[in-house]
């Protein structure tokens, strides 16, 4: 058993090896982590912190001219909790340092183009973290499991990506690749709360039950991504996300680590520090100066 908390680094724990086989993937597991939920909430909450100052760092960097970025890529089943992860792990961050999209059946226009256009559109400007609710990846998965383009078309598409990612690696965007996964039996709980609850009627689809008998298809994509997207660059990360505490809690480990990861130092100023306060203390002796005569000036006369 042991302390909680994780046991070595999440990275190792959740990221795609070698052989990585995801029939043999349990969602309901918490890998690398030893606690329950409320341990993890508490840590997560710590964790949090760190991330929210990381990201005004980096943003203070942007703001001092610094292109690098963090480009956070989540894919998952419906139901997976996508939209969670949003909500409760980037929520902890100033969202004016955030860019977030959501990426669905593509327009008329986005279908004129290639698909990464939208893609590439959607990147994170300098100092910001840009998240993806589903990404290019979707034309890997649900095109292919629709047959919406012939396959050599979609099977020409993961060495494009691939290449495609080097570059913005190279250009200094930091991509953390997260894929969230349930299992059948929680998506079907989660698709039933769905429809019993007035609350979540907004996010059912009936979609969603049509899109579950493809679940095998779906599956078979999804290792296809994981055996041939998952790069030293940007490698994927399998999160199980049966129980949301620790589907939320790696990823704000995940991220959290991939910026310290970036070693950003509070940009230096582009002004001279020490002229600056000699001139405000200037001011504050000229201010202490007017109040303390225009005290005596004030007397009623
Ligand atoms: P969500 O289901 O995540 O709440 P939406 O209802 O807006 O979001 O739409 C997501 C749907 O869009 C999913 O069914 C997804 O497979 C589909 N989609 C996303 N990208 C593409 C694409 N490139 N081609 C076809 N369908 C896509």
């Amino acid at each position: 058993m042991g302390k909680k908390g994780w046991h070595g680094r999440a990275a190792d724990a959740l990221r795609v090896g070698p052989g990585f086989d995801l029939s043999a993937f349990d969602p309901a597991t918490t890998p690398g982590y030893h606690g329950g939920r409320k341990a993890a909430e508490r840590l997560m909450r710590r964790r949090g912190k760190d991330l929210s100052e990381l990201q005004e760092r980096l943003y203070a960097n942007g703001r001092s001219g610094g292109t690098r970025s963090v480009l956070l890529v989540l894919q998952g089943m419906d139901t997976a909790g996508k939209g969670g992860i949003v909500r409760h792990v980037i929520g902890m961050v100033d969202p004016q340092g955030v860019q977030a999209r959501s990426f669905g059946v593509p327009s008329e226009e986005e279908r004129a183009h290639h698909y990464l256009w939208r893609i590439e559109r959607a990147l994170p400007a300098g100092g910001r973290i840009g998240v993806f609710d589903r990404s290019h990846y979707e034309d890997v998965l649900v095109v292919r499991v629709h047959d919406l383009v012939p396959p050599d078309v979609w099977g020409a598409r993961y060495e494009e990506i691939n290449a495609w990612e080097q570059r913005r690696v190279d250009e200094g965007v930091v991509i953390v690749k997260c894929a969230l996964m349930v299992s059948p039996g929680v998506q079907l709980d989660r698709l039933d709360q769905r429809l019993h609850r007035p609350d979540k009627y907004w996010k059912y689809n009936p979609s969603d039950i049509d899109e579950r008998a493809h679940w095998p298809h779906y599956m078979d994509a999804y290792q296809a991504v994981f055996d041939r997207t998952s790069t030293d660059v940007a490698p994927w990360h399998v999160i199980p996300a049966n129980h949301k505490w620790f589907a939320r809690l790696a990823v704000t480990e995940l991220l959290t680590r991939a910026m310290e990861g970036m070693e950003l130092e509070w940009p230096a100023a582009d002004f001279d520090v020490e002229h600056e306060r000699a001139r405000l203390a200037a001011l504050r002796r000229d201010d202490a100066g007017g109040a303390a005569s225009g005290a005596a000036g004030a007397a009623p006369g």
